[in-house]
């Protein structure tokens, strides 16, 4: 059974003396792990096409019901262009890719993602590269439907124009009606107005956005305690390591 997918290539590993097989998120198929036969070999039209962070047009056929997946053809559409981009960029798309794999289970499609990671790869990403790895994050939460309460208070529900977040509960409280029992974020009025552009913004032009360093290291803590108590066993992802921590500005 031949199928055609587009979707973005997370992993890629050497299987056995000639073959690879990549982990492959696809818009119709979710995650699957597709053999690639014959990928090491000198003359196979995969040669090349199977890197991470490509995003790919994937024909594929399965066996044994749909415990086997063989990949048959490969055209790259966009991606990472590790020859054309800085160490910086790479590296936080690497990162992206990272919390793709985590957030993302086996076979279960969302082809919003698959849109999310297209706009991701059509953007000018010139902007800070934690700050778009954070933004990507922010825009993923809200594919998923699982993005917090930010802006109004879980109690009186009135906007917010300080207070606090709580992670866990995945809502938010203004300074009276916060407890401060368990982990709780403190939501200062930049950090709110900073959620705030980025809810409107689409991730396209937040692409070429950059923040102060304090406010931005804010702003990972909120993401971070989120996607830790909605994920489990989330992590930060390594690739970040990668990316040289700017000076104050
Ligand atoms: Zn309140």
């Amino acid at each position: 059974m031949l199928r055609k997918d587009e979707g973005i290539l997370l992993k890629s590993a050497r299987q056995g003396e000639t073959s690879r097989v990549v982990t492959f998120l696809g818009r119709e198929s979710g995650k699957i792990r597709l053999l690639a036969k014959g990928a090491l070999g000198h003359k196979s039209p995969f040669r090349g096409l199977l890197e991470p962070g490509n995003l790919i047009e994937a024909v594929y056929y399965y066996r044994n019901g749909r415990s086997q997946f063989f990949l048959r053809e490969v055209h790259v559409r966009n991606g990472i262009r590790a020859d054309r981009e800085p160490l910086e960029s790479v590296a936080s798309s690497l990162a992206i890719l990272e919390l793709l794999d985590q957030t993302s289970y086996w076979g279960s499609p969302d082809e919003h993602i698959i849109d999310l990671v297209g706009e991701y790869f059509g953007a000018a990403r010139n902007g800070d590269p934690l700050f778009i790895f954070l933004a990507f994050g922010f825009k993923l939460l809200e594919v998923f439907g699982t993005m917090p309460e930010l802006f109004a208070c879980s109690v009186c529900e009135k906007p917010l124009t300080s207070g606090y977040f709580h992670p866990a509960e995945g809502v938010s409280a203004c300074t009276s009606h916060s407890v401060g029992t368990g982990k709780r974020i403190r939501l200062s009025a930049d950090l709110l107005e900073l959620l705030e552009r980025m809810a409107e913004t689409p991730l396209r032009d937040l692409t070429s956005g950059t923040v102060d360093r304090d406010l931005r290291k804010r702003l990972g803590r909120v993401l971070h305690w989120t996607y830790t108590f909605h994920v489990h066993g989330y992590t930060l992802p390594e690739a970040l390591k990668l990316i040289p921590v700017q000076k104050h500005h």
